[in-house]
């Protein structure tokens, strides 16, 4: 069962009630927003972190533009993060599925773009925050209309724990939220809604000091991480595996997948109600488990491999609510232990150049930073 969220937001009316454009009118009303799920808080960096998405439509027959974006301490109005005209237009995306062509910012009439927003705090929790939105009718220099709503219910909901994925080390967990083409920002529709199953999710390549192959890296035999052994990260029950793809020898010869056959061969390991893991790119004749199979934590449950969407050999891990690869939503997890070495501050670099060693800190109960580099003891 999917448990679903939909929190039509109230607001009210901070200055103008209504702005005429030529013969149109727009209210604070013109643009409906909506939270489909509640931010369960995720502690990266030592830092409680939320990663949510805010759906806002324009209901309105102009086009408006958002123009600011941000989040208030509902105890003392302190900005806890502000979205300028350009952030806005990196983190607004309509939802591609329809024909719709808006950009960014500029909201078509009828048309629906996913805010992506990520924020953390130096506190030890977030306080009660809400959300102060202004935008105008696109062309429209002048007249802006806000909007505030409620304060926002952070979910109750911990983060899942795991144990380790993988054995030893160099892991890169390989994720970040910004990236057009990401996990985070690969929205599915099934059966009419969005989802994000990749919110949160991690792809895990080995690496040396630099490298993620010995030699010539097109073989995948060379990628350090190739064929390692992937662990169950908790104790639970397989709900379903699939085995069918074949592997490529060389990066070359991959073909191009289908969006619906991203996963390869996968491992679903339910851990309670509403609790997927998501195993994929796994090595074909690996699986050592069937659905409905109990797995004990810290059990091989297969090998690392190159199946579906995938450029290299790695192993791609997240959480979601239901089992389904593509149709659930990305939850947030954090791991018992791991050591964090270094960071790839720029990803370019990767695979090219050394990571930015840092001292070796052993932490708990965290999700690894943005393309940092890991040990699993
Ligand atoms: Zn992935």
């Amino acid at each position: 069962m999917n448990r679903s969220y939909f929190i039509l937001l109230s607001f009210f009316i901070l200055s103008l009630a209504k702005y005429s454009f030529g013969q149109q009118t727009i209210t604070p009303g013109s643009l409906q927003i909506q939270l489909l799920q509640k931010p369960i808080p995720v502690t990266i960096d030592h830092k409680p972190t939320l990663v949510y998405e805010m759906h806002f439509t324009n209901t309105s027959s102009l086009n408006l533009e958002i123009t600011g974006f941000s989040i208030l301490n509902l105890a003392n109005k302190d900005t806890l993060l502000n979205y300028d005209q350009t952030a806005l237009n990196s983190r607004l995306q309509p939802i591609a599925t329809r024909n719709n062509p808006g950009k960014g910012a500029i909201i078509q009439p009828a048309a629906t773009h996913i805010l992506y927003i990520e924020a953390n705090t130096s506190r030890r929790k977030f306080p009660a925050i809400f959300h102060h939105v202004r935008f105008k009718a696109a062309g429209d220099s002048i007249h802006h209309l806000e909007r505030n709503h409620d304060t926002l219910t952070l979910s109750s909901t911990q983060p899942t724990i795991f144990a380790n994925p993988l054995k030893g080390g160099n892991w890169t967990a390989v994720y970040d939220p910004s990236w057009q083409r990401g996990h985070r920002r690969v929205v599915y529709e099934v059966k009419g809604r969005q989802r994000i199953p990749g919110r949160f999710a991690i792809d895990f390549i080995k690496i040396d000091s630099a490298h993620y192959a010995e030699g010539n890296e097109d073989s995948i035999q060379n990628w350090l991480g190739y064929a390692e052994e992937v662990l169950a990260v908790a104790d639970g029950e397989v709900a379903s595996v699939r085995d069918d793809f074949p592997e490529s020898a060389t990066l070359a010869a991959h073909p191009v997948y289908r969006s619906e056959q991203a996963t390869g061969n996968y491992i679903s390991l339910k851990l309670t109600t509403n609790r997927y893991v998501f195993y994929e790119h796994l090595k074909p004749g690996s699986i050592k488990v069937k659905p409905g199979q109990k797995i004990k934590k810290g059990e091989v449950i297969a090998l690392l491999g190159f199946t579906g969407q995938t450029t290299g050999p790695h192993l791609h891990l997240h959480l979601a609510d239901s089992n389904s690869p593509l149709g659930a939503e990305g939850l947030p997890f954090i791991f018992e232990t791991f050591t964090l070495i270094g960071r790839y501050p720029d990803f370019s670099k990767f695979g090219k150049a050394t990571f930015n060693k840092v001292r070796p800190e052993k932490i708990r109960h965290e999700m690894p930073p943005s393309n940092t580099v890991v040990i699993f003891e």
